[in-house]
């Protein structure tokens, strides 16, 4: 205004016309295009105004006009720049809780997606903005499209391996157990359902082993039934069995799950007893030796009082296990020669 006042002071009207010119030309470069896109029809009726006759820029109306057009464009290209950052906090929000409900949620959250989804759609993008954040609207929306049409085809494969894996996992579990079932079936005799011989053979190792690295003590026991020829003879080779199973049932119960207790051969069977001190090995003879003649051997009508004989001998005192076993086998066969129903001791002591 005061650029206007300074050329009205000039007094040649050549000059004077040519400077409102230039200030016109000026004033056009500076007032558009405005961010607010409705201020530029204004703008650009006035200057045009002006254009054609710059002397109408020296009358107090114009002036006026000049002074309410800038007014006017400050105060909306000020709001519009508010709008525009409500605007962009509003979609920035929207966009931040999309990507963490699909990318970061792995589970099934599609429902909370669409409802955001719905609100970006009909977020009211101000009228002033519409133009520019309005494309950026349209974008973001395909966008979101795309993914999450990607991320369904990615979580329909995820499901499917998910299943594939899960199928293979049931079948491995069977097959282990499968294989858990041969393994003890492996193991256990048929009949009295101690460990085998050939089970034995590993726990033999595994305790010589125990031996050799912790010098852990352990003791080996020879068991056979006195006369039990005589019972197969007298009421059958299936009462026989019949003694047998609870023979090595008693065995089994009484001998802890640390220790082992299989079927040797026939009517014989062997235990390696883990021990500390020698009384605990007296003790587990005892408590077989008390229960055994305790147990009422029933088969069908008959009822048998079982005897038997055993043979103990102590790894310590042998340079290996088969030395320490052909001893617990020839004190067993000591035990026998002496009248039976007898259990002898490596040390001398006798049960
Ligand atoms: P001893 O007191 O000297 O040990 O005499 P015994 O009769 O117990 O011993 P012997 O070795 O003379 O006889 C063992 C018998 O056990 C012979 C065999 O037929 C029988 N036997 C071996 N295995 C089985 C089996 O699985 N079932 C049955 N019923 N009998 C068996
Ligand atoms: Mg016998
Ligand atoms: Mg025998």
């Amino acid at each position: 205004m005061e650029l206007v006042e300074k050329i009205i002071e000039k007094n040649n009207e050549k000059e004077q016309l040519l400077s409102l010119s230039i200030f016109i030309k000026v004033l056009k470069e500076v007032l558009s295009p405005s961010i607010d896109f409705n201020n530029d029809e204004e703008t650009n009726s006035f200057i045009n105004k002006v254009s054609k006759n710059p002397q109408l820029l020296l009358t107090k109306q114009s002036m006026n006009e000049l002074k309410e057009i800038t007014k006017n464009r400050i105060t909306s290209d000020r709001k519009i720049l508010q709008n525009k950052t409500d605007d962009i906090v509003k979609l920035s929000s929207l966009m931040e809780r999309y990507f963490d409900k699909t990318i970061l949620e792995s589970s099934n959250s599609s429902e909370k997606i669409h409802k955001i989804k719905d609100e970006l759609q009909e977020l009211n993008i101000s009228n002033a903005s519409q133009r520019e954040l309005g494309q950026l609207q349209k974008r973001l929306i395909d966008t979101i499209y795309n993914i999450e049409h990607s991320m369904e085809d990615r979580r329909e494969e995820l499901n499917n391996n998910k299943e594939k894996f899960l199928n293979l996992h049931k079948t491995i579990e069977s097959l282990q157990e499968e294989l858990n079932l041969v393994k003890k079936e492996k193991a256990t005799d048929y009949l009295t359902s101690v460990l085998n011989r050939r089970a034995y053979q590993e726990e033999v190792e595994k305790i010589e082993k125990k031996y050799e690295i912790f010098n852990s003590s352990y003791a080996i026991v020879f068991y056979d039934i006195d006369h039990f020829k005589k019972i197969n003879d007298t009421y059958g080779h299936s009462c026989g069995d019949e003694v047998l199973k609870t023979f090595g049932k008693v065995l089994d119960k009484l001998t802890r799950k640390e220790d082992t207790i299989a079927r040797y051969g026939g009517e014989e069977f062997i235990a390696l007893v883990n021990y500390d001190k020698e009384k605990e090995l007296y003790k587990y003879i005892k408590r077989v030796k008390s229960l055994i003649e305790s147990t009422e051997f029933k088969y069908e009508d008959i009822t048998i009082n079982l005897k038997f004989s055993a043979g103990v001998s102590f790894r310590s005192k042998y340079k290996n296990y088969l030395e320490t076993k052909k001893k617990a086998d020839s004190l067993l066969y000591k035990a026998k020669k002496e009248g039976r129903n007898k259990i002898v001791f490596d040390n001398g002591i006798e049960l």
